[in-house]
């Protein structure tokens, strides 16, 4: 949404939301492109109402392979979009919306989003601190940043304060590489997704996290393979997704460190703190966690465990405003923030303005899923250019729905 025009207003008059209005407040002039009133403190513009749904990508999807999003609305007019963690569906954290979250939400300013998610998360806190409640939290924030690009007329990182790069490589996130899949199978979906021009490959190794060190010989054949076919050059790293144990992952390790790989992520159970960090510290190749790590506490417990690189991620934990504060968290440490990102659309792009905002972006950003199919209920998804990812200029997350198309797809969920 750009300007399309200039219209003059006082200081409380609201101006259309493709109008750029001038307003001679106090002697001062103050720009906006969007509908709100052009005040120097209240924005007076209030949450009206917060719509849940998800989207199904295929026919066939079920419940818990489809999208969750949520659009709040302004009482003028204008939306935001957000998306929350996409775990079961996302079911769990849409209820909270409706159920929770909206009630305290309606009437309050949308400017407000830190004051609100700050308030909130104390609120709730014993609806369990992780997972749904702060997936729940950070669609909202990603809405309401939106929103407020969209009052400014800015895009999301320019009102962070400006972005070091607006240009990102991505590297290329493969998943399903266990023993569920063949190593031919596994070079097929390497040579597919180096069309993209990717930065970097990551292959992922899920496992039931309940069986642990049983597939390393497959996952270091594979390994190996991969090393080989891309040759010794390009960058390449590792995700066991929690897949071993302190001592298989230490002899996994070693050999990543042989071919060369240049992280390694989730070595060990996500809640084995000291382990995770005990495999760091042995290791001279990188190792990654936080992915499922809600609180900028857990981040903390592992950076303090021996953790160098995190990777948090917006639709799970703090959206916006609380990857920011990862961000902090980690300059102050000396430790790499690579966040972990996997949804092809909104939260995509919400880590995309966070990423350009960043000072230190040492690795490409995550791209998952590159299919069509999940971009069908968008304008203009990012796709990357010649291996980049440009940010939209457009104000807010700089995407919109299509409405026809979303309705095709949409699924309320409201309890
Ligand atoms: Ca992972």
């Amino acid at each position: 949404m750009a300007s399309f025009g200039r219209q003059v207003v006082n200081s409380t008059q609201r101006c259309d939301v493709r109008i750029m209005c001038v307003c001679a407040c106090g002697g001062n002039r103050y720009d906006c492109t969007a509908a709100g009133r052009v005040d120097t403190g209240d924005s007076s513009m209030k949450i009206e109402r917060i719509e849940t749904f998800q989207v199904q990508w295929s026919p066939n999807d079920t419940p818990a392979q489809r999208s969750a999003f949520v659009r709040v609305w302004t009482d003028d007019g204008l939306y935001g979009i957000g998306e929350a963690s996409p775990m079961q569906g996302g079911i769990a954290s849409l209820l909270m919306i409706q159920h929770d979250i909206a009630p305290a939400l309606i009437g309050a300013d949308p400017l407000d989003h830190a004051v609100l998610q700050d308030r909130l998360t104390h609120k709730l806190v014993k609806l369990g601190p992780e997972g749904a409640l702060t997936g729940a939290l950070a669609a909202i924030d990603i809405a309401l940043w939106d929103i407020k690009g969209k009052m400014f007329g800015q895009p999301i990182y320019k009102l962070m304060g400006g972005g070091w790069r607006t240009e990102l490589p991505f590297y290329a996130s493969i998943g399903g590489n266990g023993i569920e899949r063949s190593l031919d199978d596994v070079l097929r979906h390497v040579e597919t997704r180096m069309k993209d021009q990717p930065a970097a490959i990551k292959i992922r190794f899920d496992n039931g996290r309940v069986d642990l060190d049983s597939q390393i010989p497959d996952h270091i054949e594979k390994a190996r393979a991969v090393r080989k076919q891309v040759g010794d050059k390009f960058p390449l790293a590792f995700d066991s997704n929690n897949g071993y144990s302190t001592g298989g992952a230490m002899r996994v390790g070693r050999v990543l460190e042989e071919l060369d790989y240049w992280w390694f992520e989730e070595p060990v159970q996500h809640y084995h703190i000291q382990a995770t960090g005990e495999v760091a510290q042995r290791l001279s190749i990188t190792v990654s966690a936080g992915e499922q790590t809600y609180t900028m506490g857990g981040l903390a417990e592992l950076i303090d465990a021996g953790v160098r690189m995190i990777q948090p991620d917006i639709v799970k934990m703090g959206g916006i405003t609380g990857l920011q504060r990862c961000a902090a968290l980690a300059h102050a440490h000396g430790v790499e923030l690579v966040s972990h990102q996997t949804q092809p659309t909104v939260g995509h792009l919400a880590n995309m303005h966070v990423v350009a905002a960043q000072l230190h972006a040492t690795k490409p950003i995550e791209w998952n899923d590159p299919s069509d199919r999940m971009h069908s209920v968008f304008d203009e998804v990012p796709k990357p250019v010649n291996g980049l990812f440009k940010l939209p200029d457009r104000p807010g997350l700089g995407m919109d729905f299509v409405e026809d198309k979303l309705a095709e797809r949409r699924i309320d969920v409201t309890g």
